[in-house]
C-alpha cells in the first residue's frame, strides 16, 4: 500500500446524495448497468486523452495502446476497472466525483415524488454514470492520475456510497484511473469471468477500444501461476463506421446509451455515409423523453464530433439548429482537420454544408416516424413539441416540412390532445375549404368554449385549437401550408370564401343595411374602447364578441412582451355583434339612452370575458350589471 498524504473527508453535495438514494433503490433490478456506465466514462476519457495528446504527444507517457481492464478477484469479492486515458487531478476528482455539475440539478431534485417507481423513470431522464458503482458495491475506491501529471499527484477517492468520501494523495506510476467496487453482500456474481464478458458482450461491444478480460487458464498443479494474459471481449471498432445492415437494433441502441448518457433506448435513430465532395458518416437519435434541463439555456446540447475517428468534442453545438438541439448522436468527419475548435466550426463552410444536410436527415427521420409509427410519433410530440414549434422561425429553409411535422388540438375532438397535422386536416377539410382556420388562447377550457367557433361548428368546419404560450408567436411565422394559408379565427373580418353560399353572402350585405343605425349608435355608445362595430358572420349563439384587427397583437403575444419588460403599443377590439340575437335585438329597440349605453357596455365585457380578457374597469361592469337586474326583479 503507497503512503497516502494530505487525507481529508469532504461531504457529497446535497444533490448527489439525493442521486445515490435514489438510485440504490430504484434500479436494483437492472443492477448490470453499473459495468455499462463505467466503461463508459473510461472509453470517454481514453477519446480525451487521444484527442489532447494530438497536440501533446508526451501525455501518452511512451504508452499509446489505449484499452480498458476489468478484472476481478472472487476471494476479495471486488470487480476492477482500469483504463489509461485522460485521468483526474485530485481537484478533478473532487469536483466530478462529488458534485453535479448539470444546471438545473437542484431543480429536478425537488420534483422527486418519493414514489420509487415514478422516480426511477425521472433517474433514466437524468443520467445515472458514475454513481451506479454503488448500486452493486458499498465502497468505490477510485484510484487515479492526470495523464501529464508526476507520479507523485495521483489522487486515491474512496467512498461508502453514504454521506461523504475521502480523498488522498498518494503515489500512482501510470497515467488514468482504477475504480476497485467492494461488491456488497450478495452481490458476488460480479466477480465471475463469464458474467462480466456476457455483460460487456451485451452493453459495450460498440465501444470502440478494447475491453480486456483475463483469459481463464487453467492452473497446473505443482507449477507457478502463470502470468495474466488478456483477451479482449468486444468488438473494438466503431459502431458508426460499419456498414448498417451488419448492425443489430440492439447494438443501436446500446451505443445511444454511451453517446446519449441515456437510460432508455431510443425512439428512432438515422445512420447514414456521406461520399462525394464532403466526406463523413453521421449517427442521429430521437431520444424517448425529453431530458430534464431541455429548457435550460446553457444545457448541453450538440453532437459528439469526431474527425477520422478521432473524437474531437462532445456537444458540438454546429451542425444541428436550436429547436432540434434534443437530437443526439456522432458525426465523423474526414474533410475536418483535427485541431478544429469551436470558434473555426462556427465560421467554416464545410459545417454549413454539413449542418442542412444533417438537418434534413433528422426531419425526413421525424417524417418517417411520424408516417409509420403513429404512436411512436405522438409520444415524440408530447416530449418535443414545443420545441419543434421554434423551428419555423429559426429555419426558414425548411418552413414547409416542419409545419407538416407540427400537431394540434382541434375541433374534431381530442379533448386538447396535439395529435392533427396539417395535412390530416386538409385531407378531411370541407370541399371548397381553401384556408387553414385556428384560433390561440390561453386554456383548451377556454378556445373550445369561445364564441368565436360559433359559425364553424354550425357549418361544420374544423378550427385548430392553439394553447401553448408560445403558438401565436409560431404563427406569425407560418403564413401557409401547402398553398393553403392560416387563419386566425378572431381576427379580422372573417371571410368564409366560397363555403359561403352566394345567397349567404347576399342575405349578410342586406342585414348589415339594415342595421347601420344600430352600429352607428353602439359607436356613439362604446366611443373610444372600440376601433370599430359591424354586424357579425360568425355568431350563432352569444350576442356580441370582440375580434383583433388584422395587424393587432393578439392576447399571448401581448402578455409575453409586456412579460419581458417591453412597450406594447394599444390596439383597440372590434365590437362585433350578431343582430338575430335577442339581446341584440332588445337592444335595437331601447328608448332609452341610458339604458342602451349601460347595456352595451355589459355586451362589450361580456365579450372581452368570454376572450379570457380581463376586464378594464370589474366594478362598472358589476354595477351595470346590478342595475340591470334590479330593474328587471321589480
Ligand atoms: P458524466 O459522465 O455524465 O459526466 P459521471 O457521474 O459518470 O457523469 O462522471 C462524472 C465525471 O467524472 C465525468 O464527467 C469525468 O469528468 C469524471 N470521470 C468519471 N470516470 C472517469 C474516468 N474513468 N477517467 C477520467 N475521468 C472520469
Amino acid at each position: 500500500m503507497s503512503v497516502e498524504t494530505q487525507k481529508e473527508t469532504l461531504g457529497f453535495q446535497t444533490e448527489v446524495k439525493q442521486l445515490l438514494h435514489l438510485m440504490i433503490h430504484s434500479l436494483y433490478s437492472n443492477k448490470e448497468i453499473f459495468l455499462r456506465e463505467l466503461i463508459s466514462n473510461a472509453s470517454d476519457a481514453v477519446d480525451k486523452l487521444r484527442f489532447e495528446a494530438l497536440s501533446r504527444p508526451e501525455l501518452l507517457e511512451g504508452g499509446a495502446e489505449l484499452k480498458i481492464r476489468v478484472s476481478f478477484d472472487k476471494d476479495a469479492k471486488t470487480v476492477t476497472l482500469e483504463d489509461n486515458g485522460i485521468g483526474m487531478s485530485r481537484e478533478d476528482a473532487i469536483t466530478h466525483l462529488g458534485t453535479i455539475a448539470k444546471s438545473g440539478t437542484a431543480d429536478f431534485m425537488k420534483h422527486l415524488s418519493g414514489d420509487q417507481k415514478k422516480d426511477s423513470h425521472l433517474i433514466g431522464q437524468f443520467g445515472v454514470g458514475f454513481y451506479s458503482a454503488f448500486i452493486v458495491a458499498d465502497k468505490v475506491d477510485v484510484f487515479s492520475r492526470r495523464a501529464g501529471a508526476a507520479a507523485s499527484e495521483g489522487v486515491h477517492w474512496s467512498s461508502k456510497g453514504e454521506g461523504d468520501f475521502e480523498v488522498a494523495t498518494v503515489e500512482k506510476a501510470e497515467r488514468g484511473t482504477r475504480i476497485v467496487l467492494h461488491l456488497k453482500s450478495g452481490e458476488d456474481e460480479f466477480a465471475d469471468g463469464w458474467r462480466l464478458r456476457n455483460i460487456i458482450k451485451k452493453y459495450s461491444d460498440h465501444i470502440a477500444l478494447p475491453i480486456e478480460l483475463p483469459k481463464e487458464v487453467a492452473a497446473v498443479e505443482g507449477e507457478e501461476q502463470p502470468a495474466v494474459e488478456w483477451e479482449t471481449v468486444n468488438r473494438a471498432s466503431a459502431l458508426w463506421t460499419r456498414p448498417r445492415t451488419e448492425i443489430k437494433d440492439e447494438e443501436y441502441q446500446e451505443f445511444y446509451k454511451h453517446v446519449g448518457h441515456d437510460f432508455e433506448n431510443p425512439l428512432s435513430w438515422s445512420h447514414n455515409k456521406v461520399e462525394g465532395k464532403l466526406e463523413y458518416s453521421s449517427l442521429l437519435y430521437v431520444p424517448a423523453r425529453a431530458p430534464f434541463d431541455l429548457y435550460q439555456r446553457e444545457a448541453p446540447k450538440g453532437l459528439k464530433l469526431y474527425v477520422q475517428r478521432v473524437f474531437v468534442m462532445d456537444q458540438a453545438e454546429s451542425f444541428l439548429p436550436l429547436y432540434l438541439r434534443f437530437i443526439k448522436g456522432v458525426v465523423d468527419s474526414n474533410d475536418l482537420s483535427l485541431n478544429v475548435s469551436r470558434e473555426i466550426l462556427q465560421k467554416d463552410p464545410i459545417i454549413d454544408s454539413m449542418k442542412s444536410a444533417l438537418t434534413k436527415r433528422v426531419l425526413d427521420m421525424l417524417e418517417k416516424l411520424a408516417k409509420n409509427e403513429p404512436e411512436q410519433y405522438k409520444s415524440f410530440w408530447k416530449n418535443f413539441g414545443q420545441v419543434m414549434k421554434e423551428g419555423p422561425a429559426e429555419d426558414f429553409a425548411n418552413k414547409e416540412k416542419i409545419a407538416g411535422l407540427l400537431r394540434f388540438a382541434s375541433t374534431s375532438g381530442n379533448e386538447g390532445e396535439q395529435v392533427v397535422g396539417l395535412a390530416e386536416y386538409l385531407a378531411r377539410a370541407k370541399e371548397g375549404q381553401d384556408k387553414i382556420y385556428y384560433l390561440t388562447g390561453e386554456t383548451y377550457a377556454q378556445v373550445k368554449n369561445s364564441p368565436h367557433l360559433e359559425v364553424f361548428r354550425k357549418k361544420g368546419i374544423e378550427v385548430l385549437l392553439l394553447t401553448d404560450r408560445i403558438d401565436e408567436w409560431l404563427m406569425s411565422y407560418l403564413s401557409d401550408f401547402d398553398g393553403k394559408s392560416f387563419v386566425d379565427v378572431a381576427r379580422g373580418d372573417l371571410d368564409l370564401g366560397n363555403l359561403d353560399s352566394e345567397e349567404d353572402k347576399k342575405a349578410a350585405e342586406e342585414v348589415a343595411k339594415s342595421k347601420e343605425g344600430l352600429v352607428e349608435r353602439l359607436k356613439t355608445a362604446l366611443g373610444d374602447s372600440v376601433a370599430e362595430v359591424r354586424v357579425s358572420h360568425r355568431l350563432t349563439d352569444s350576442p356580441a364578441i370582440l375580434a383583433i384587427g388584422e395587424q393587432d397583437l393578439g392576447m399571448q403575444m401581448r402578455q409575453i412582451l409586456e412579460a419581458s419588460g417591453q412597450k406594447v403599443p394599444e390596439s383597440k377590439p372590434i365590437f362585433e355583434f350578431n343582430p338575430a340575437h335577442p339581446l341584440i335585438e332588445k337592444l335595437d329597440n331601447e328608448q332609452s339612452d341610458e339604458r342602451f349605453g349601460d347595456l352595451s357596455h355589459i355586451l362589450f365585457d361580456q365579450a372581452a370575458l368570454a376572450a379570457g380578457d380581463s376586464l378594464k374597469d370589474p366594478a362598472a361592469y358589476v354595477r351595470r350589471l346590478n342595475k340591470l337586474l334590479v330593474e328587471l326583479s321589480v
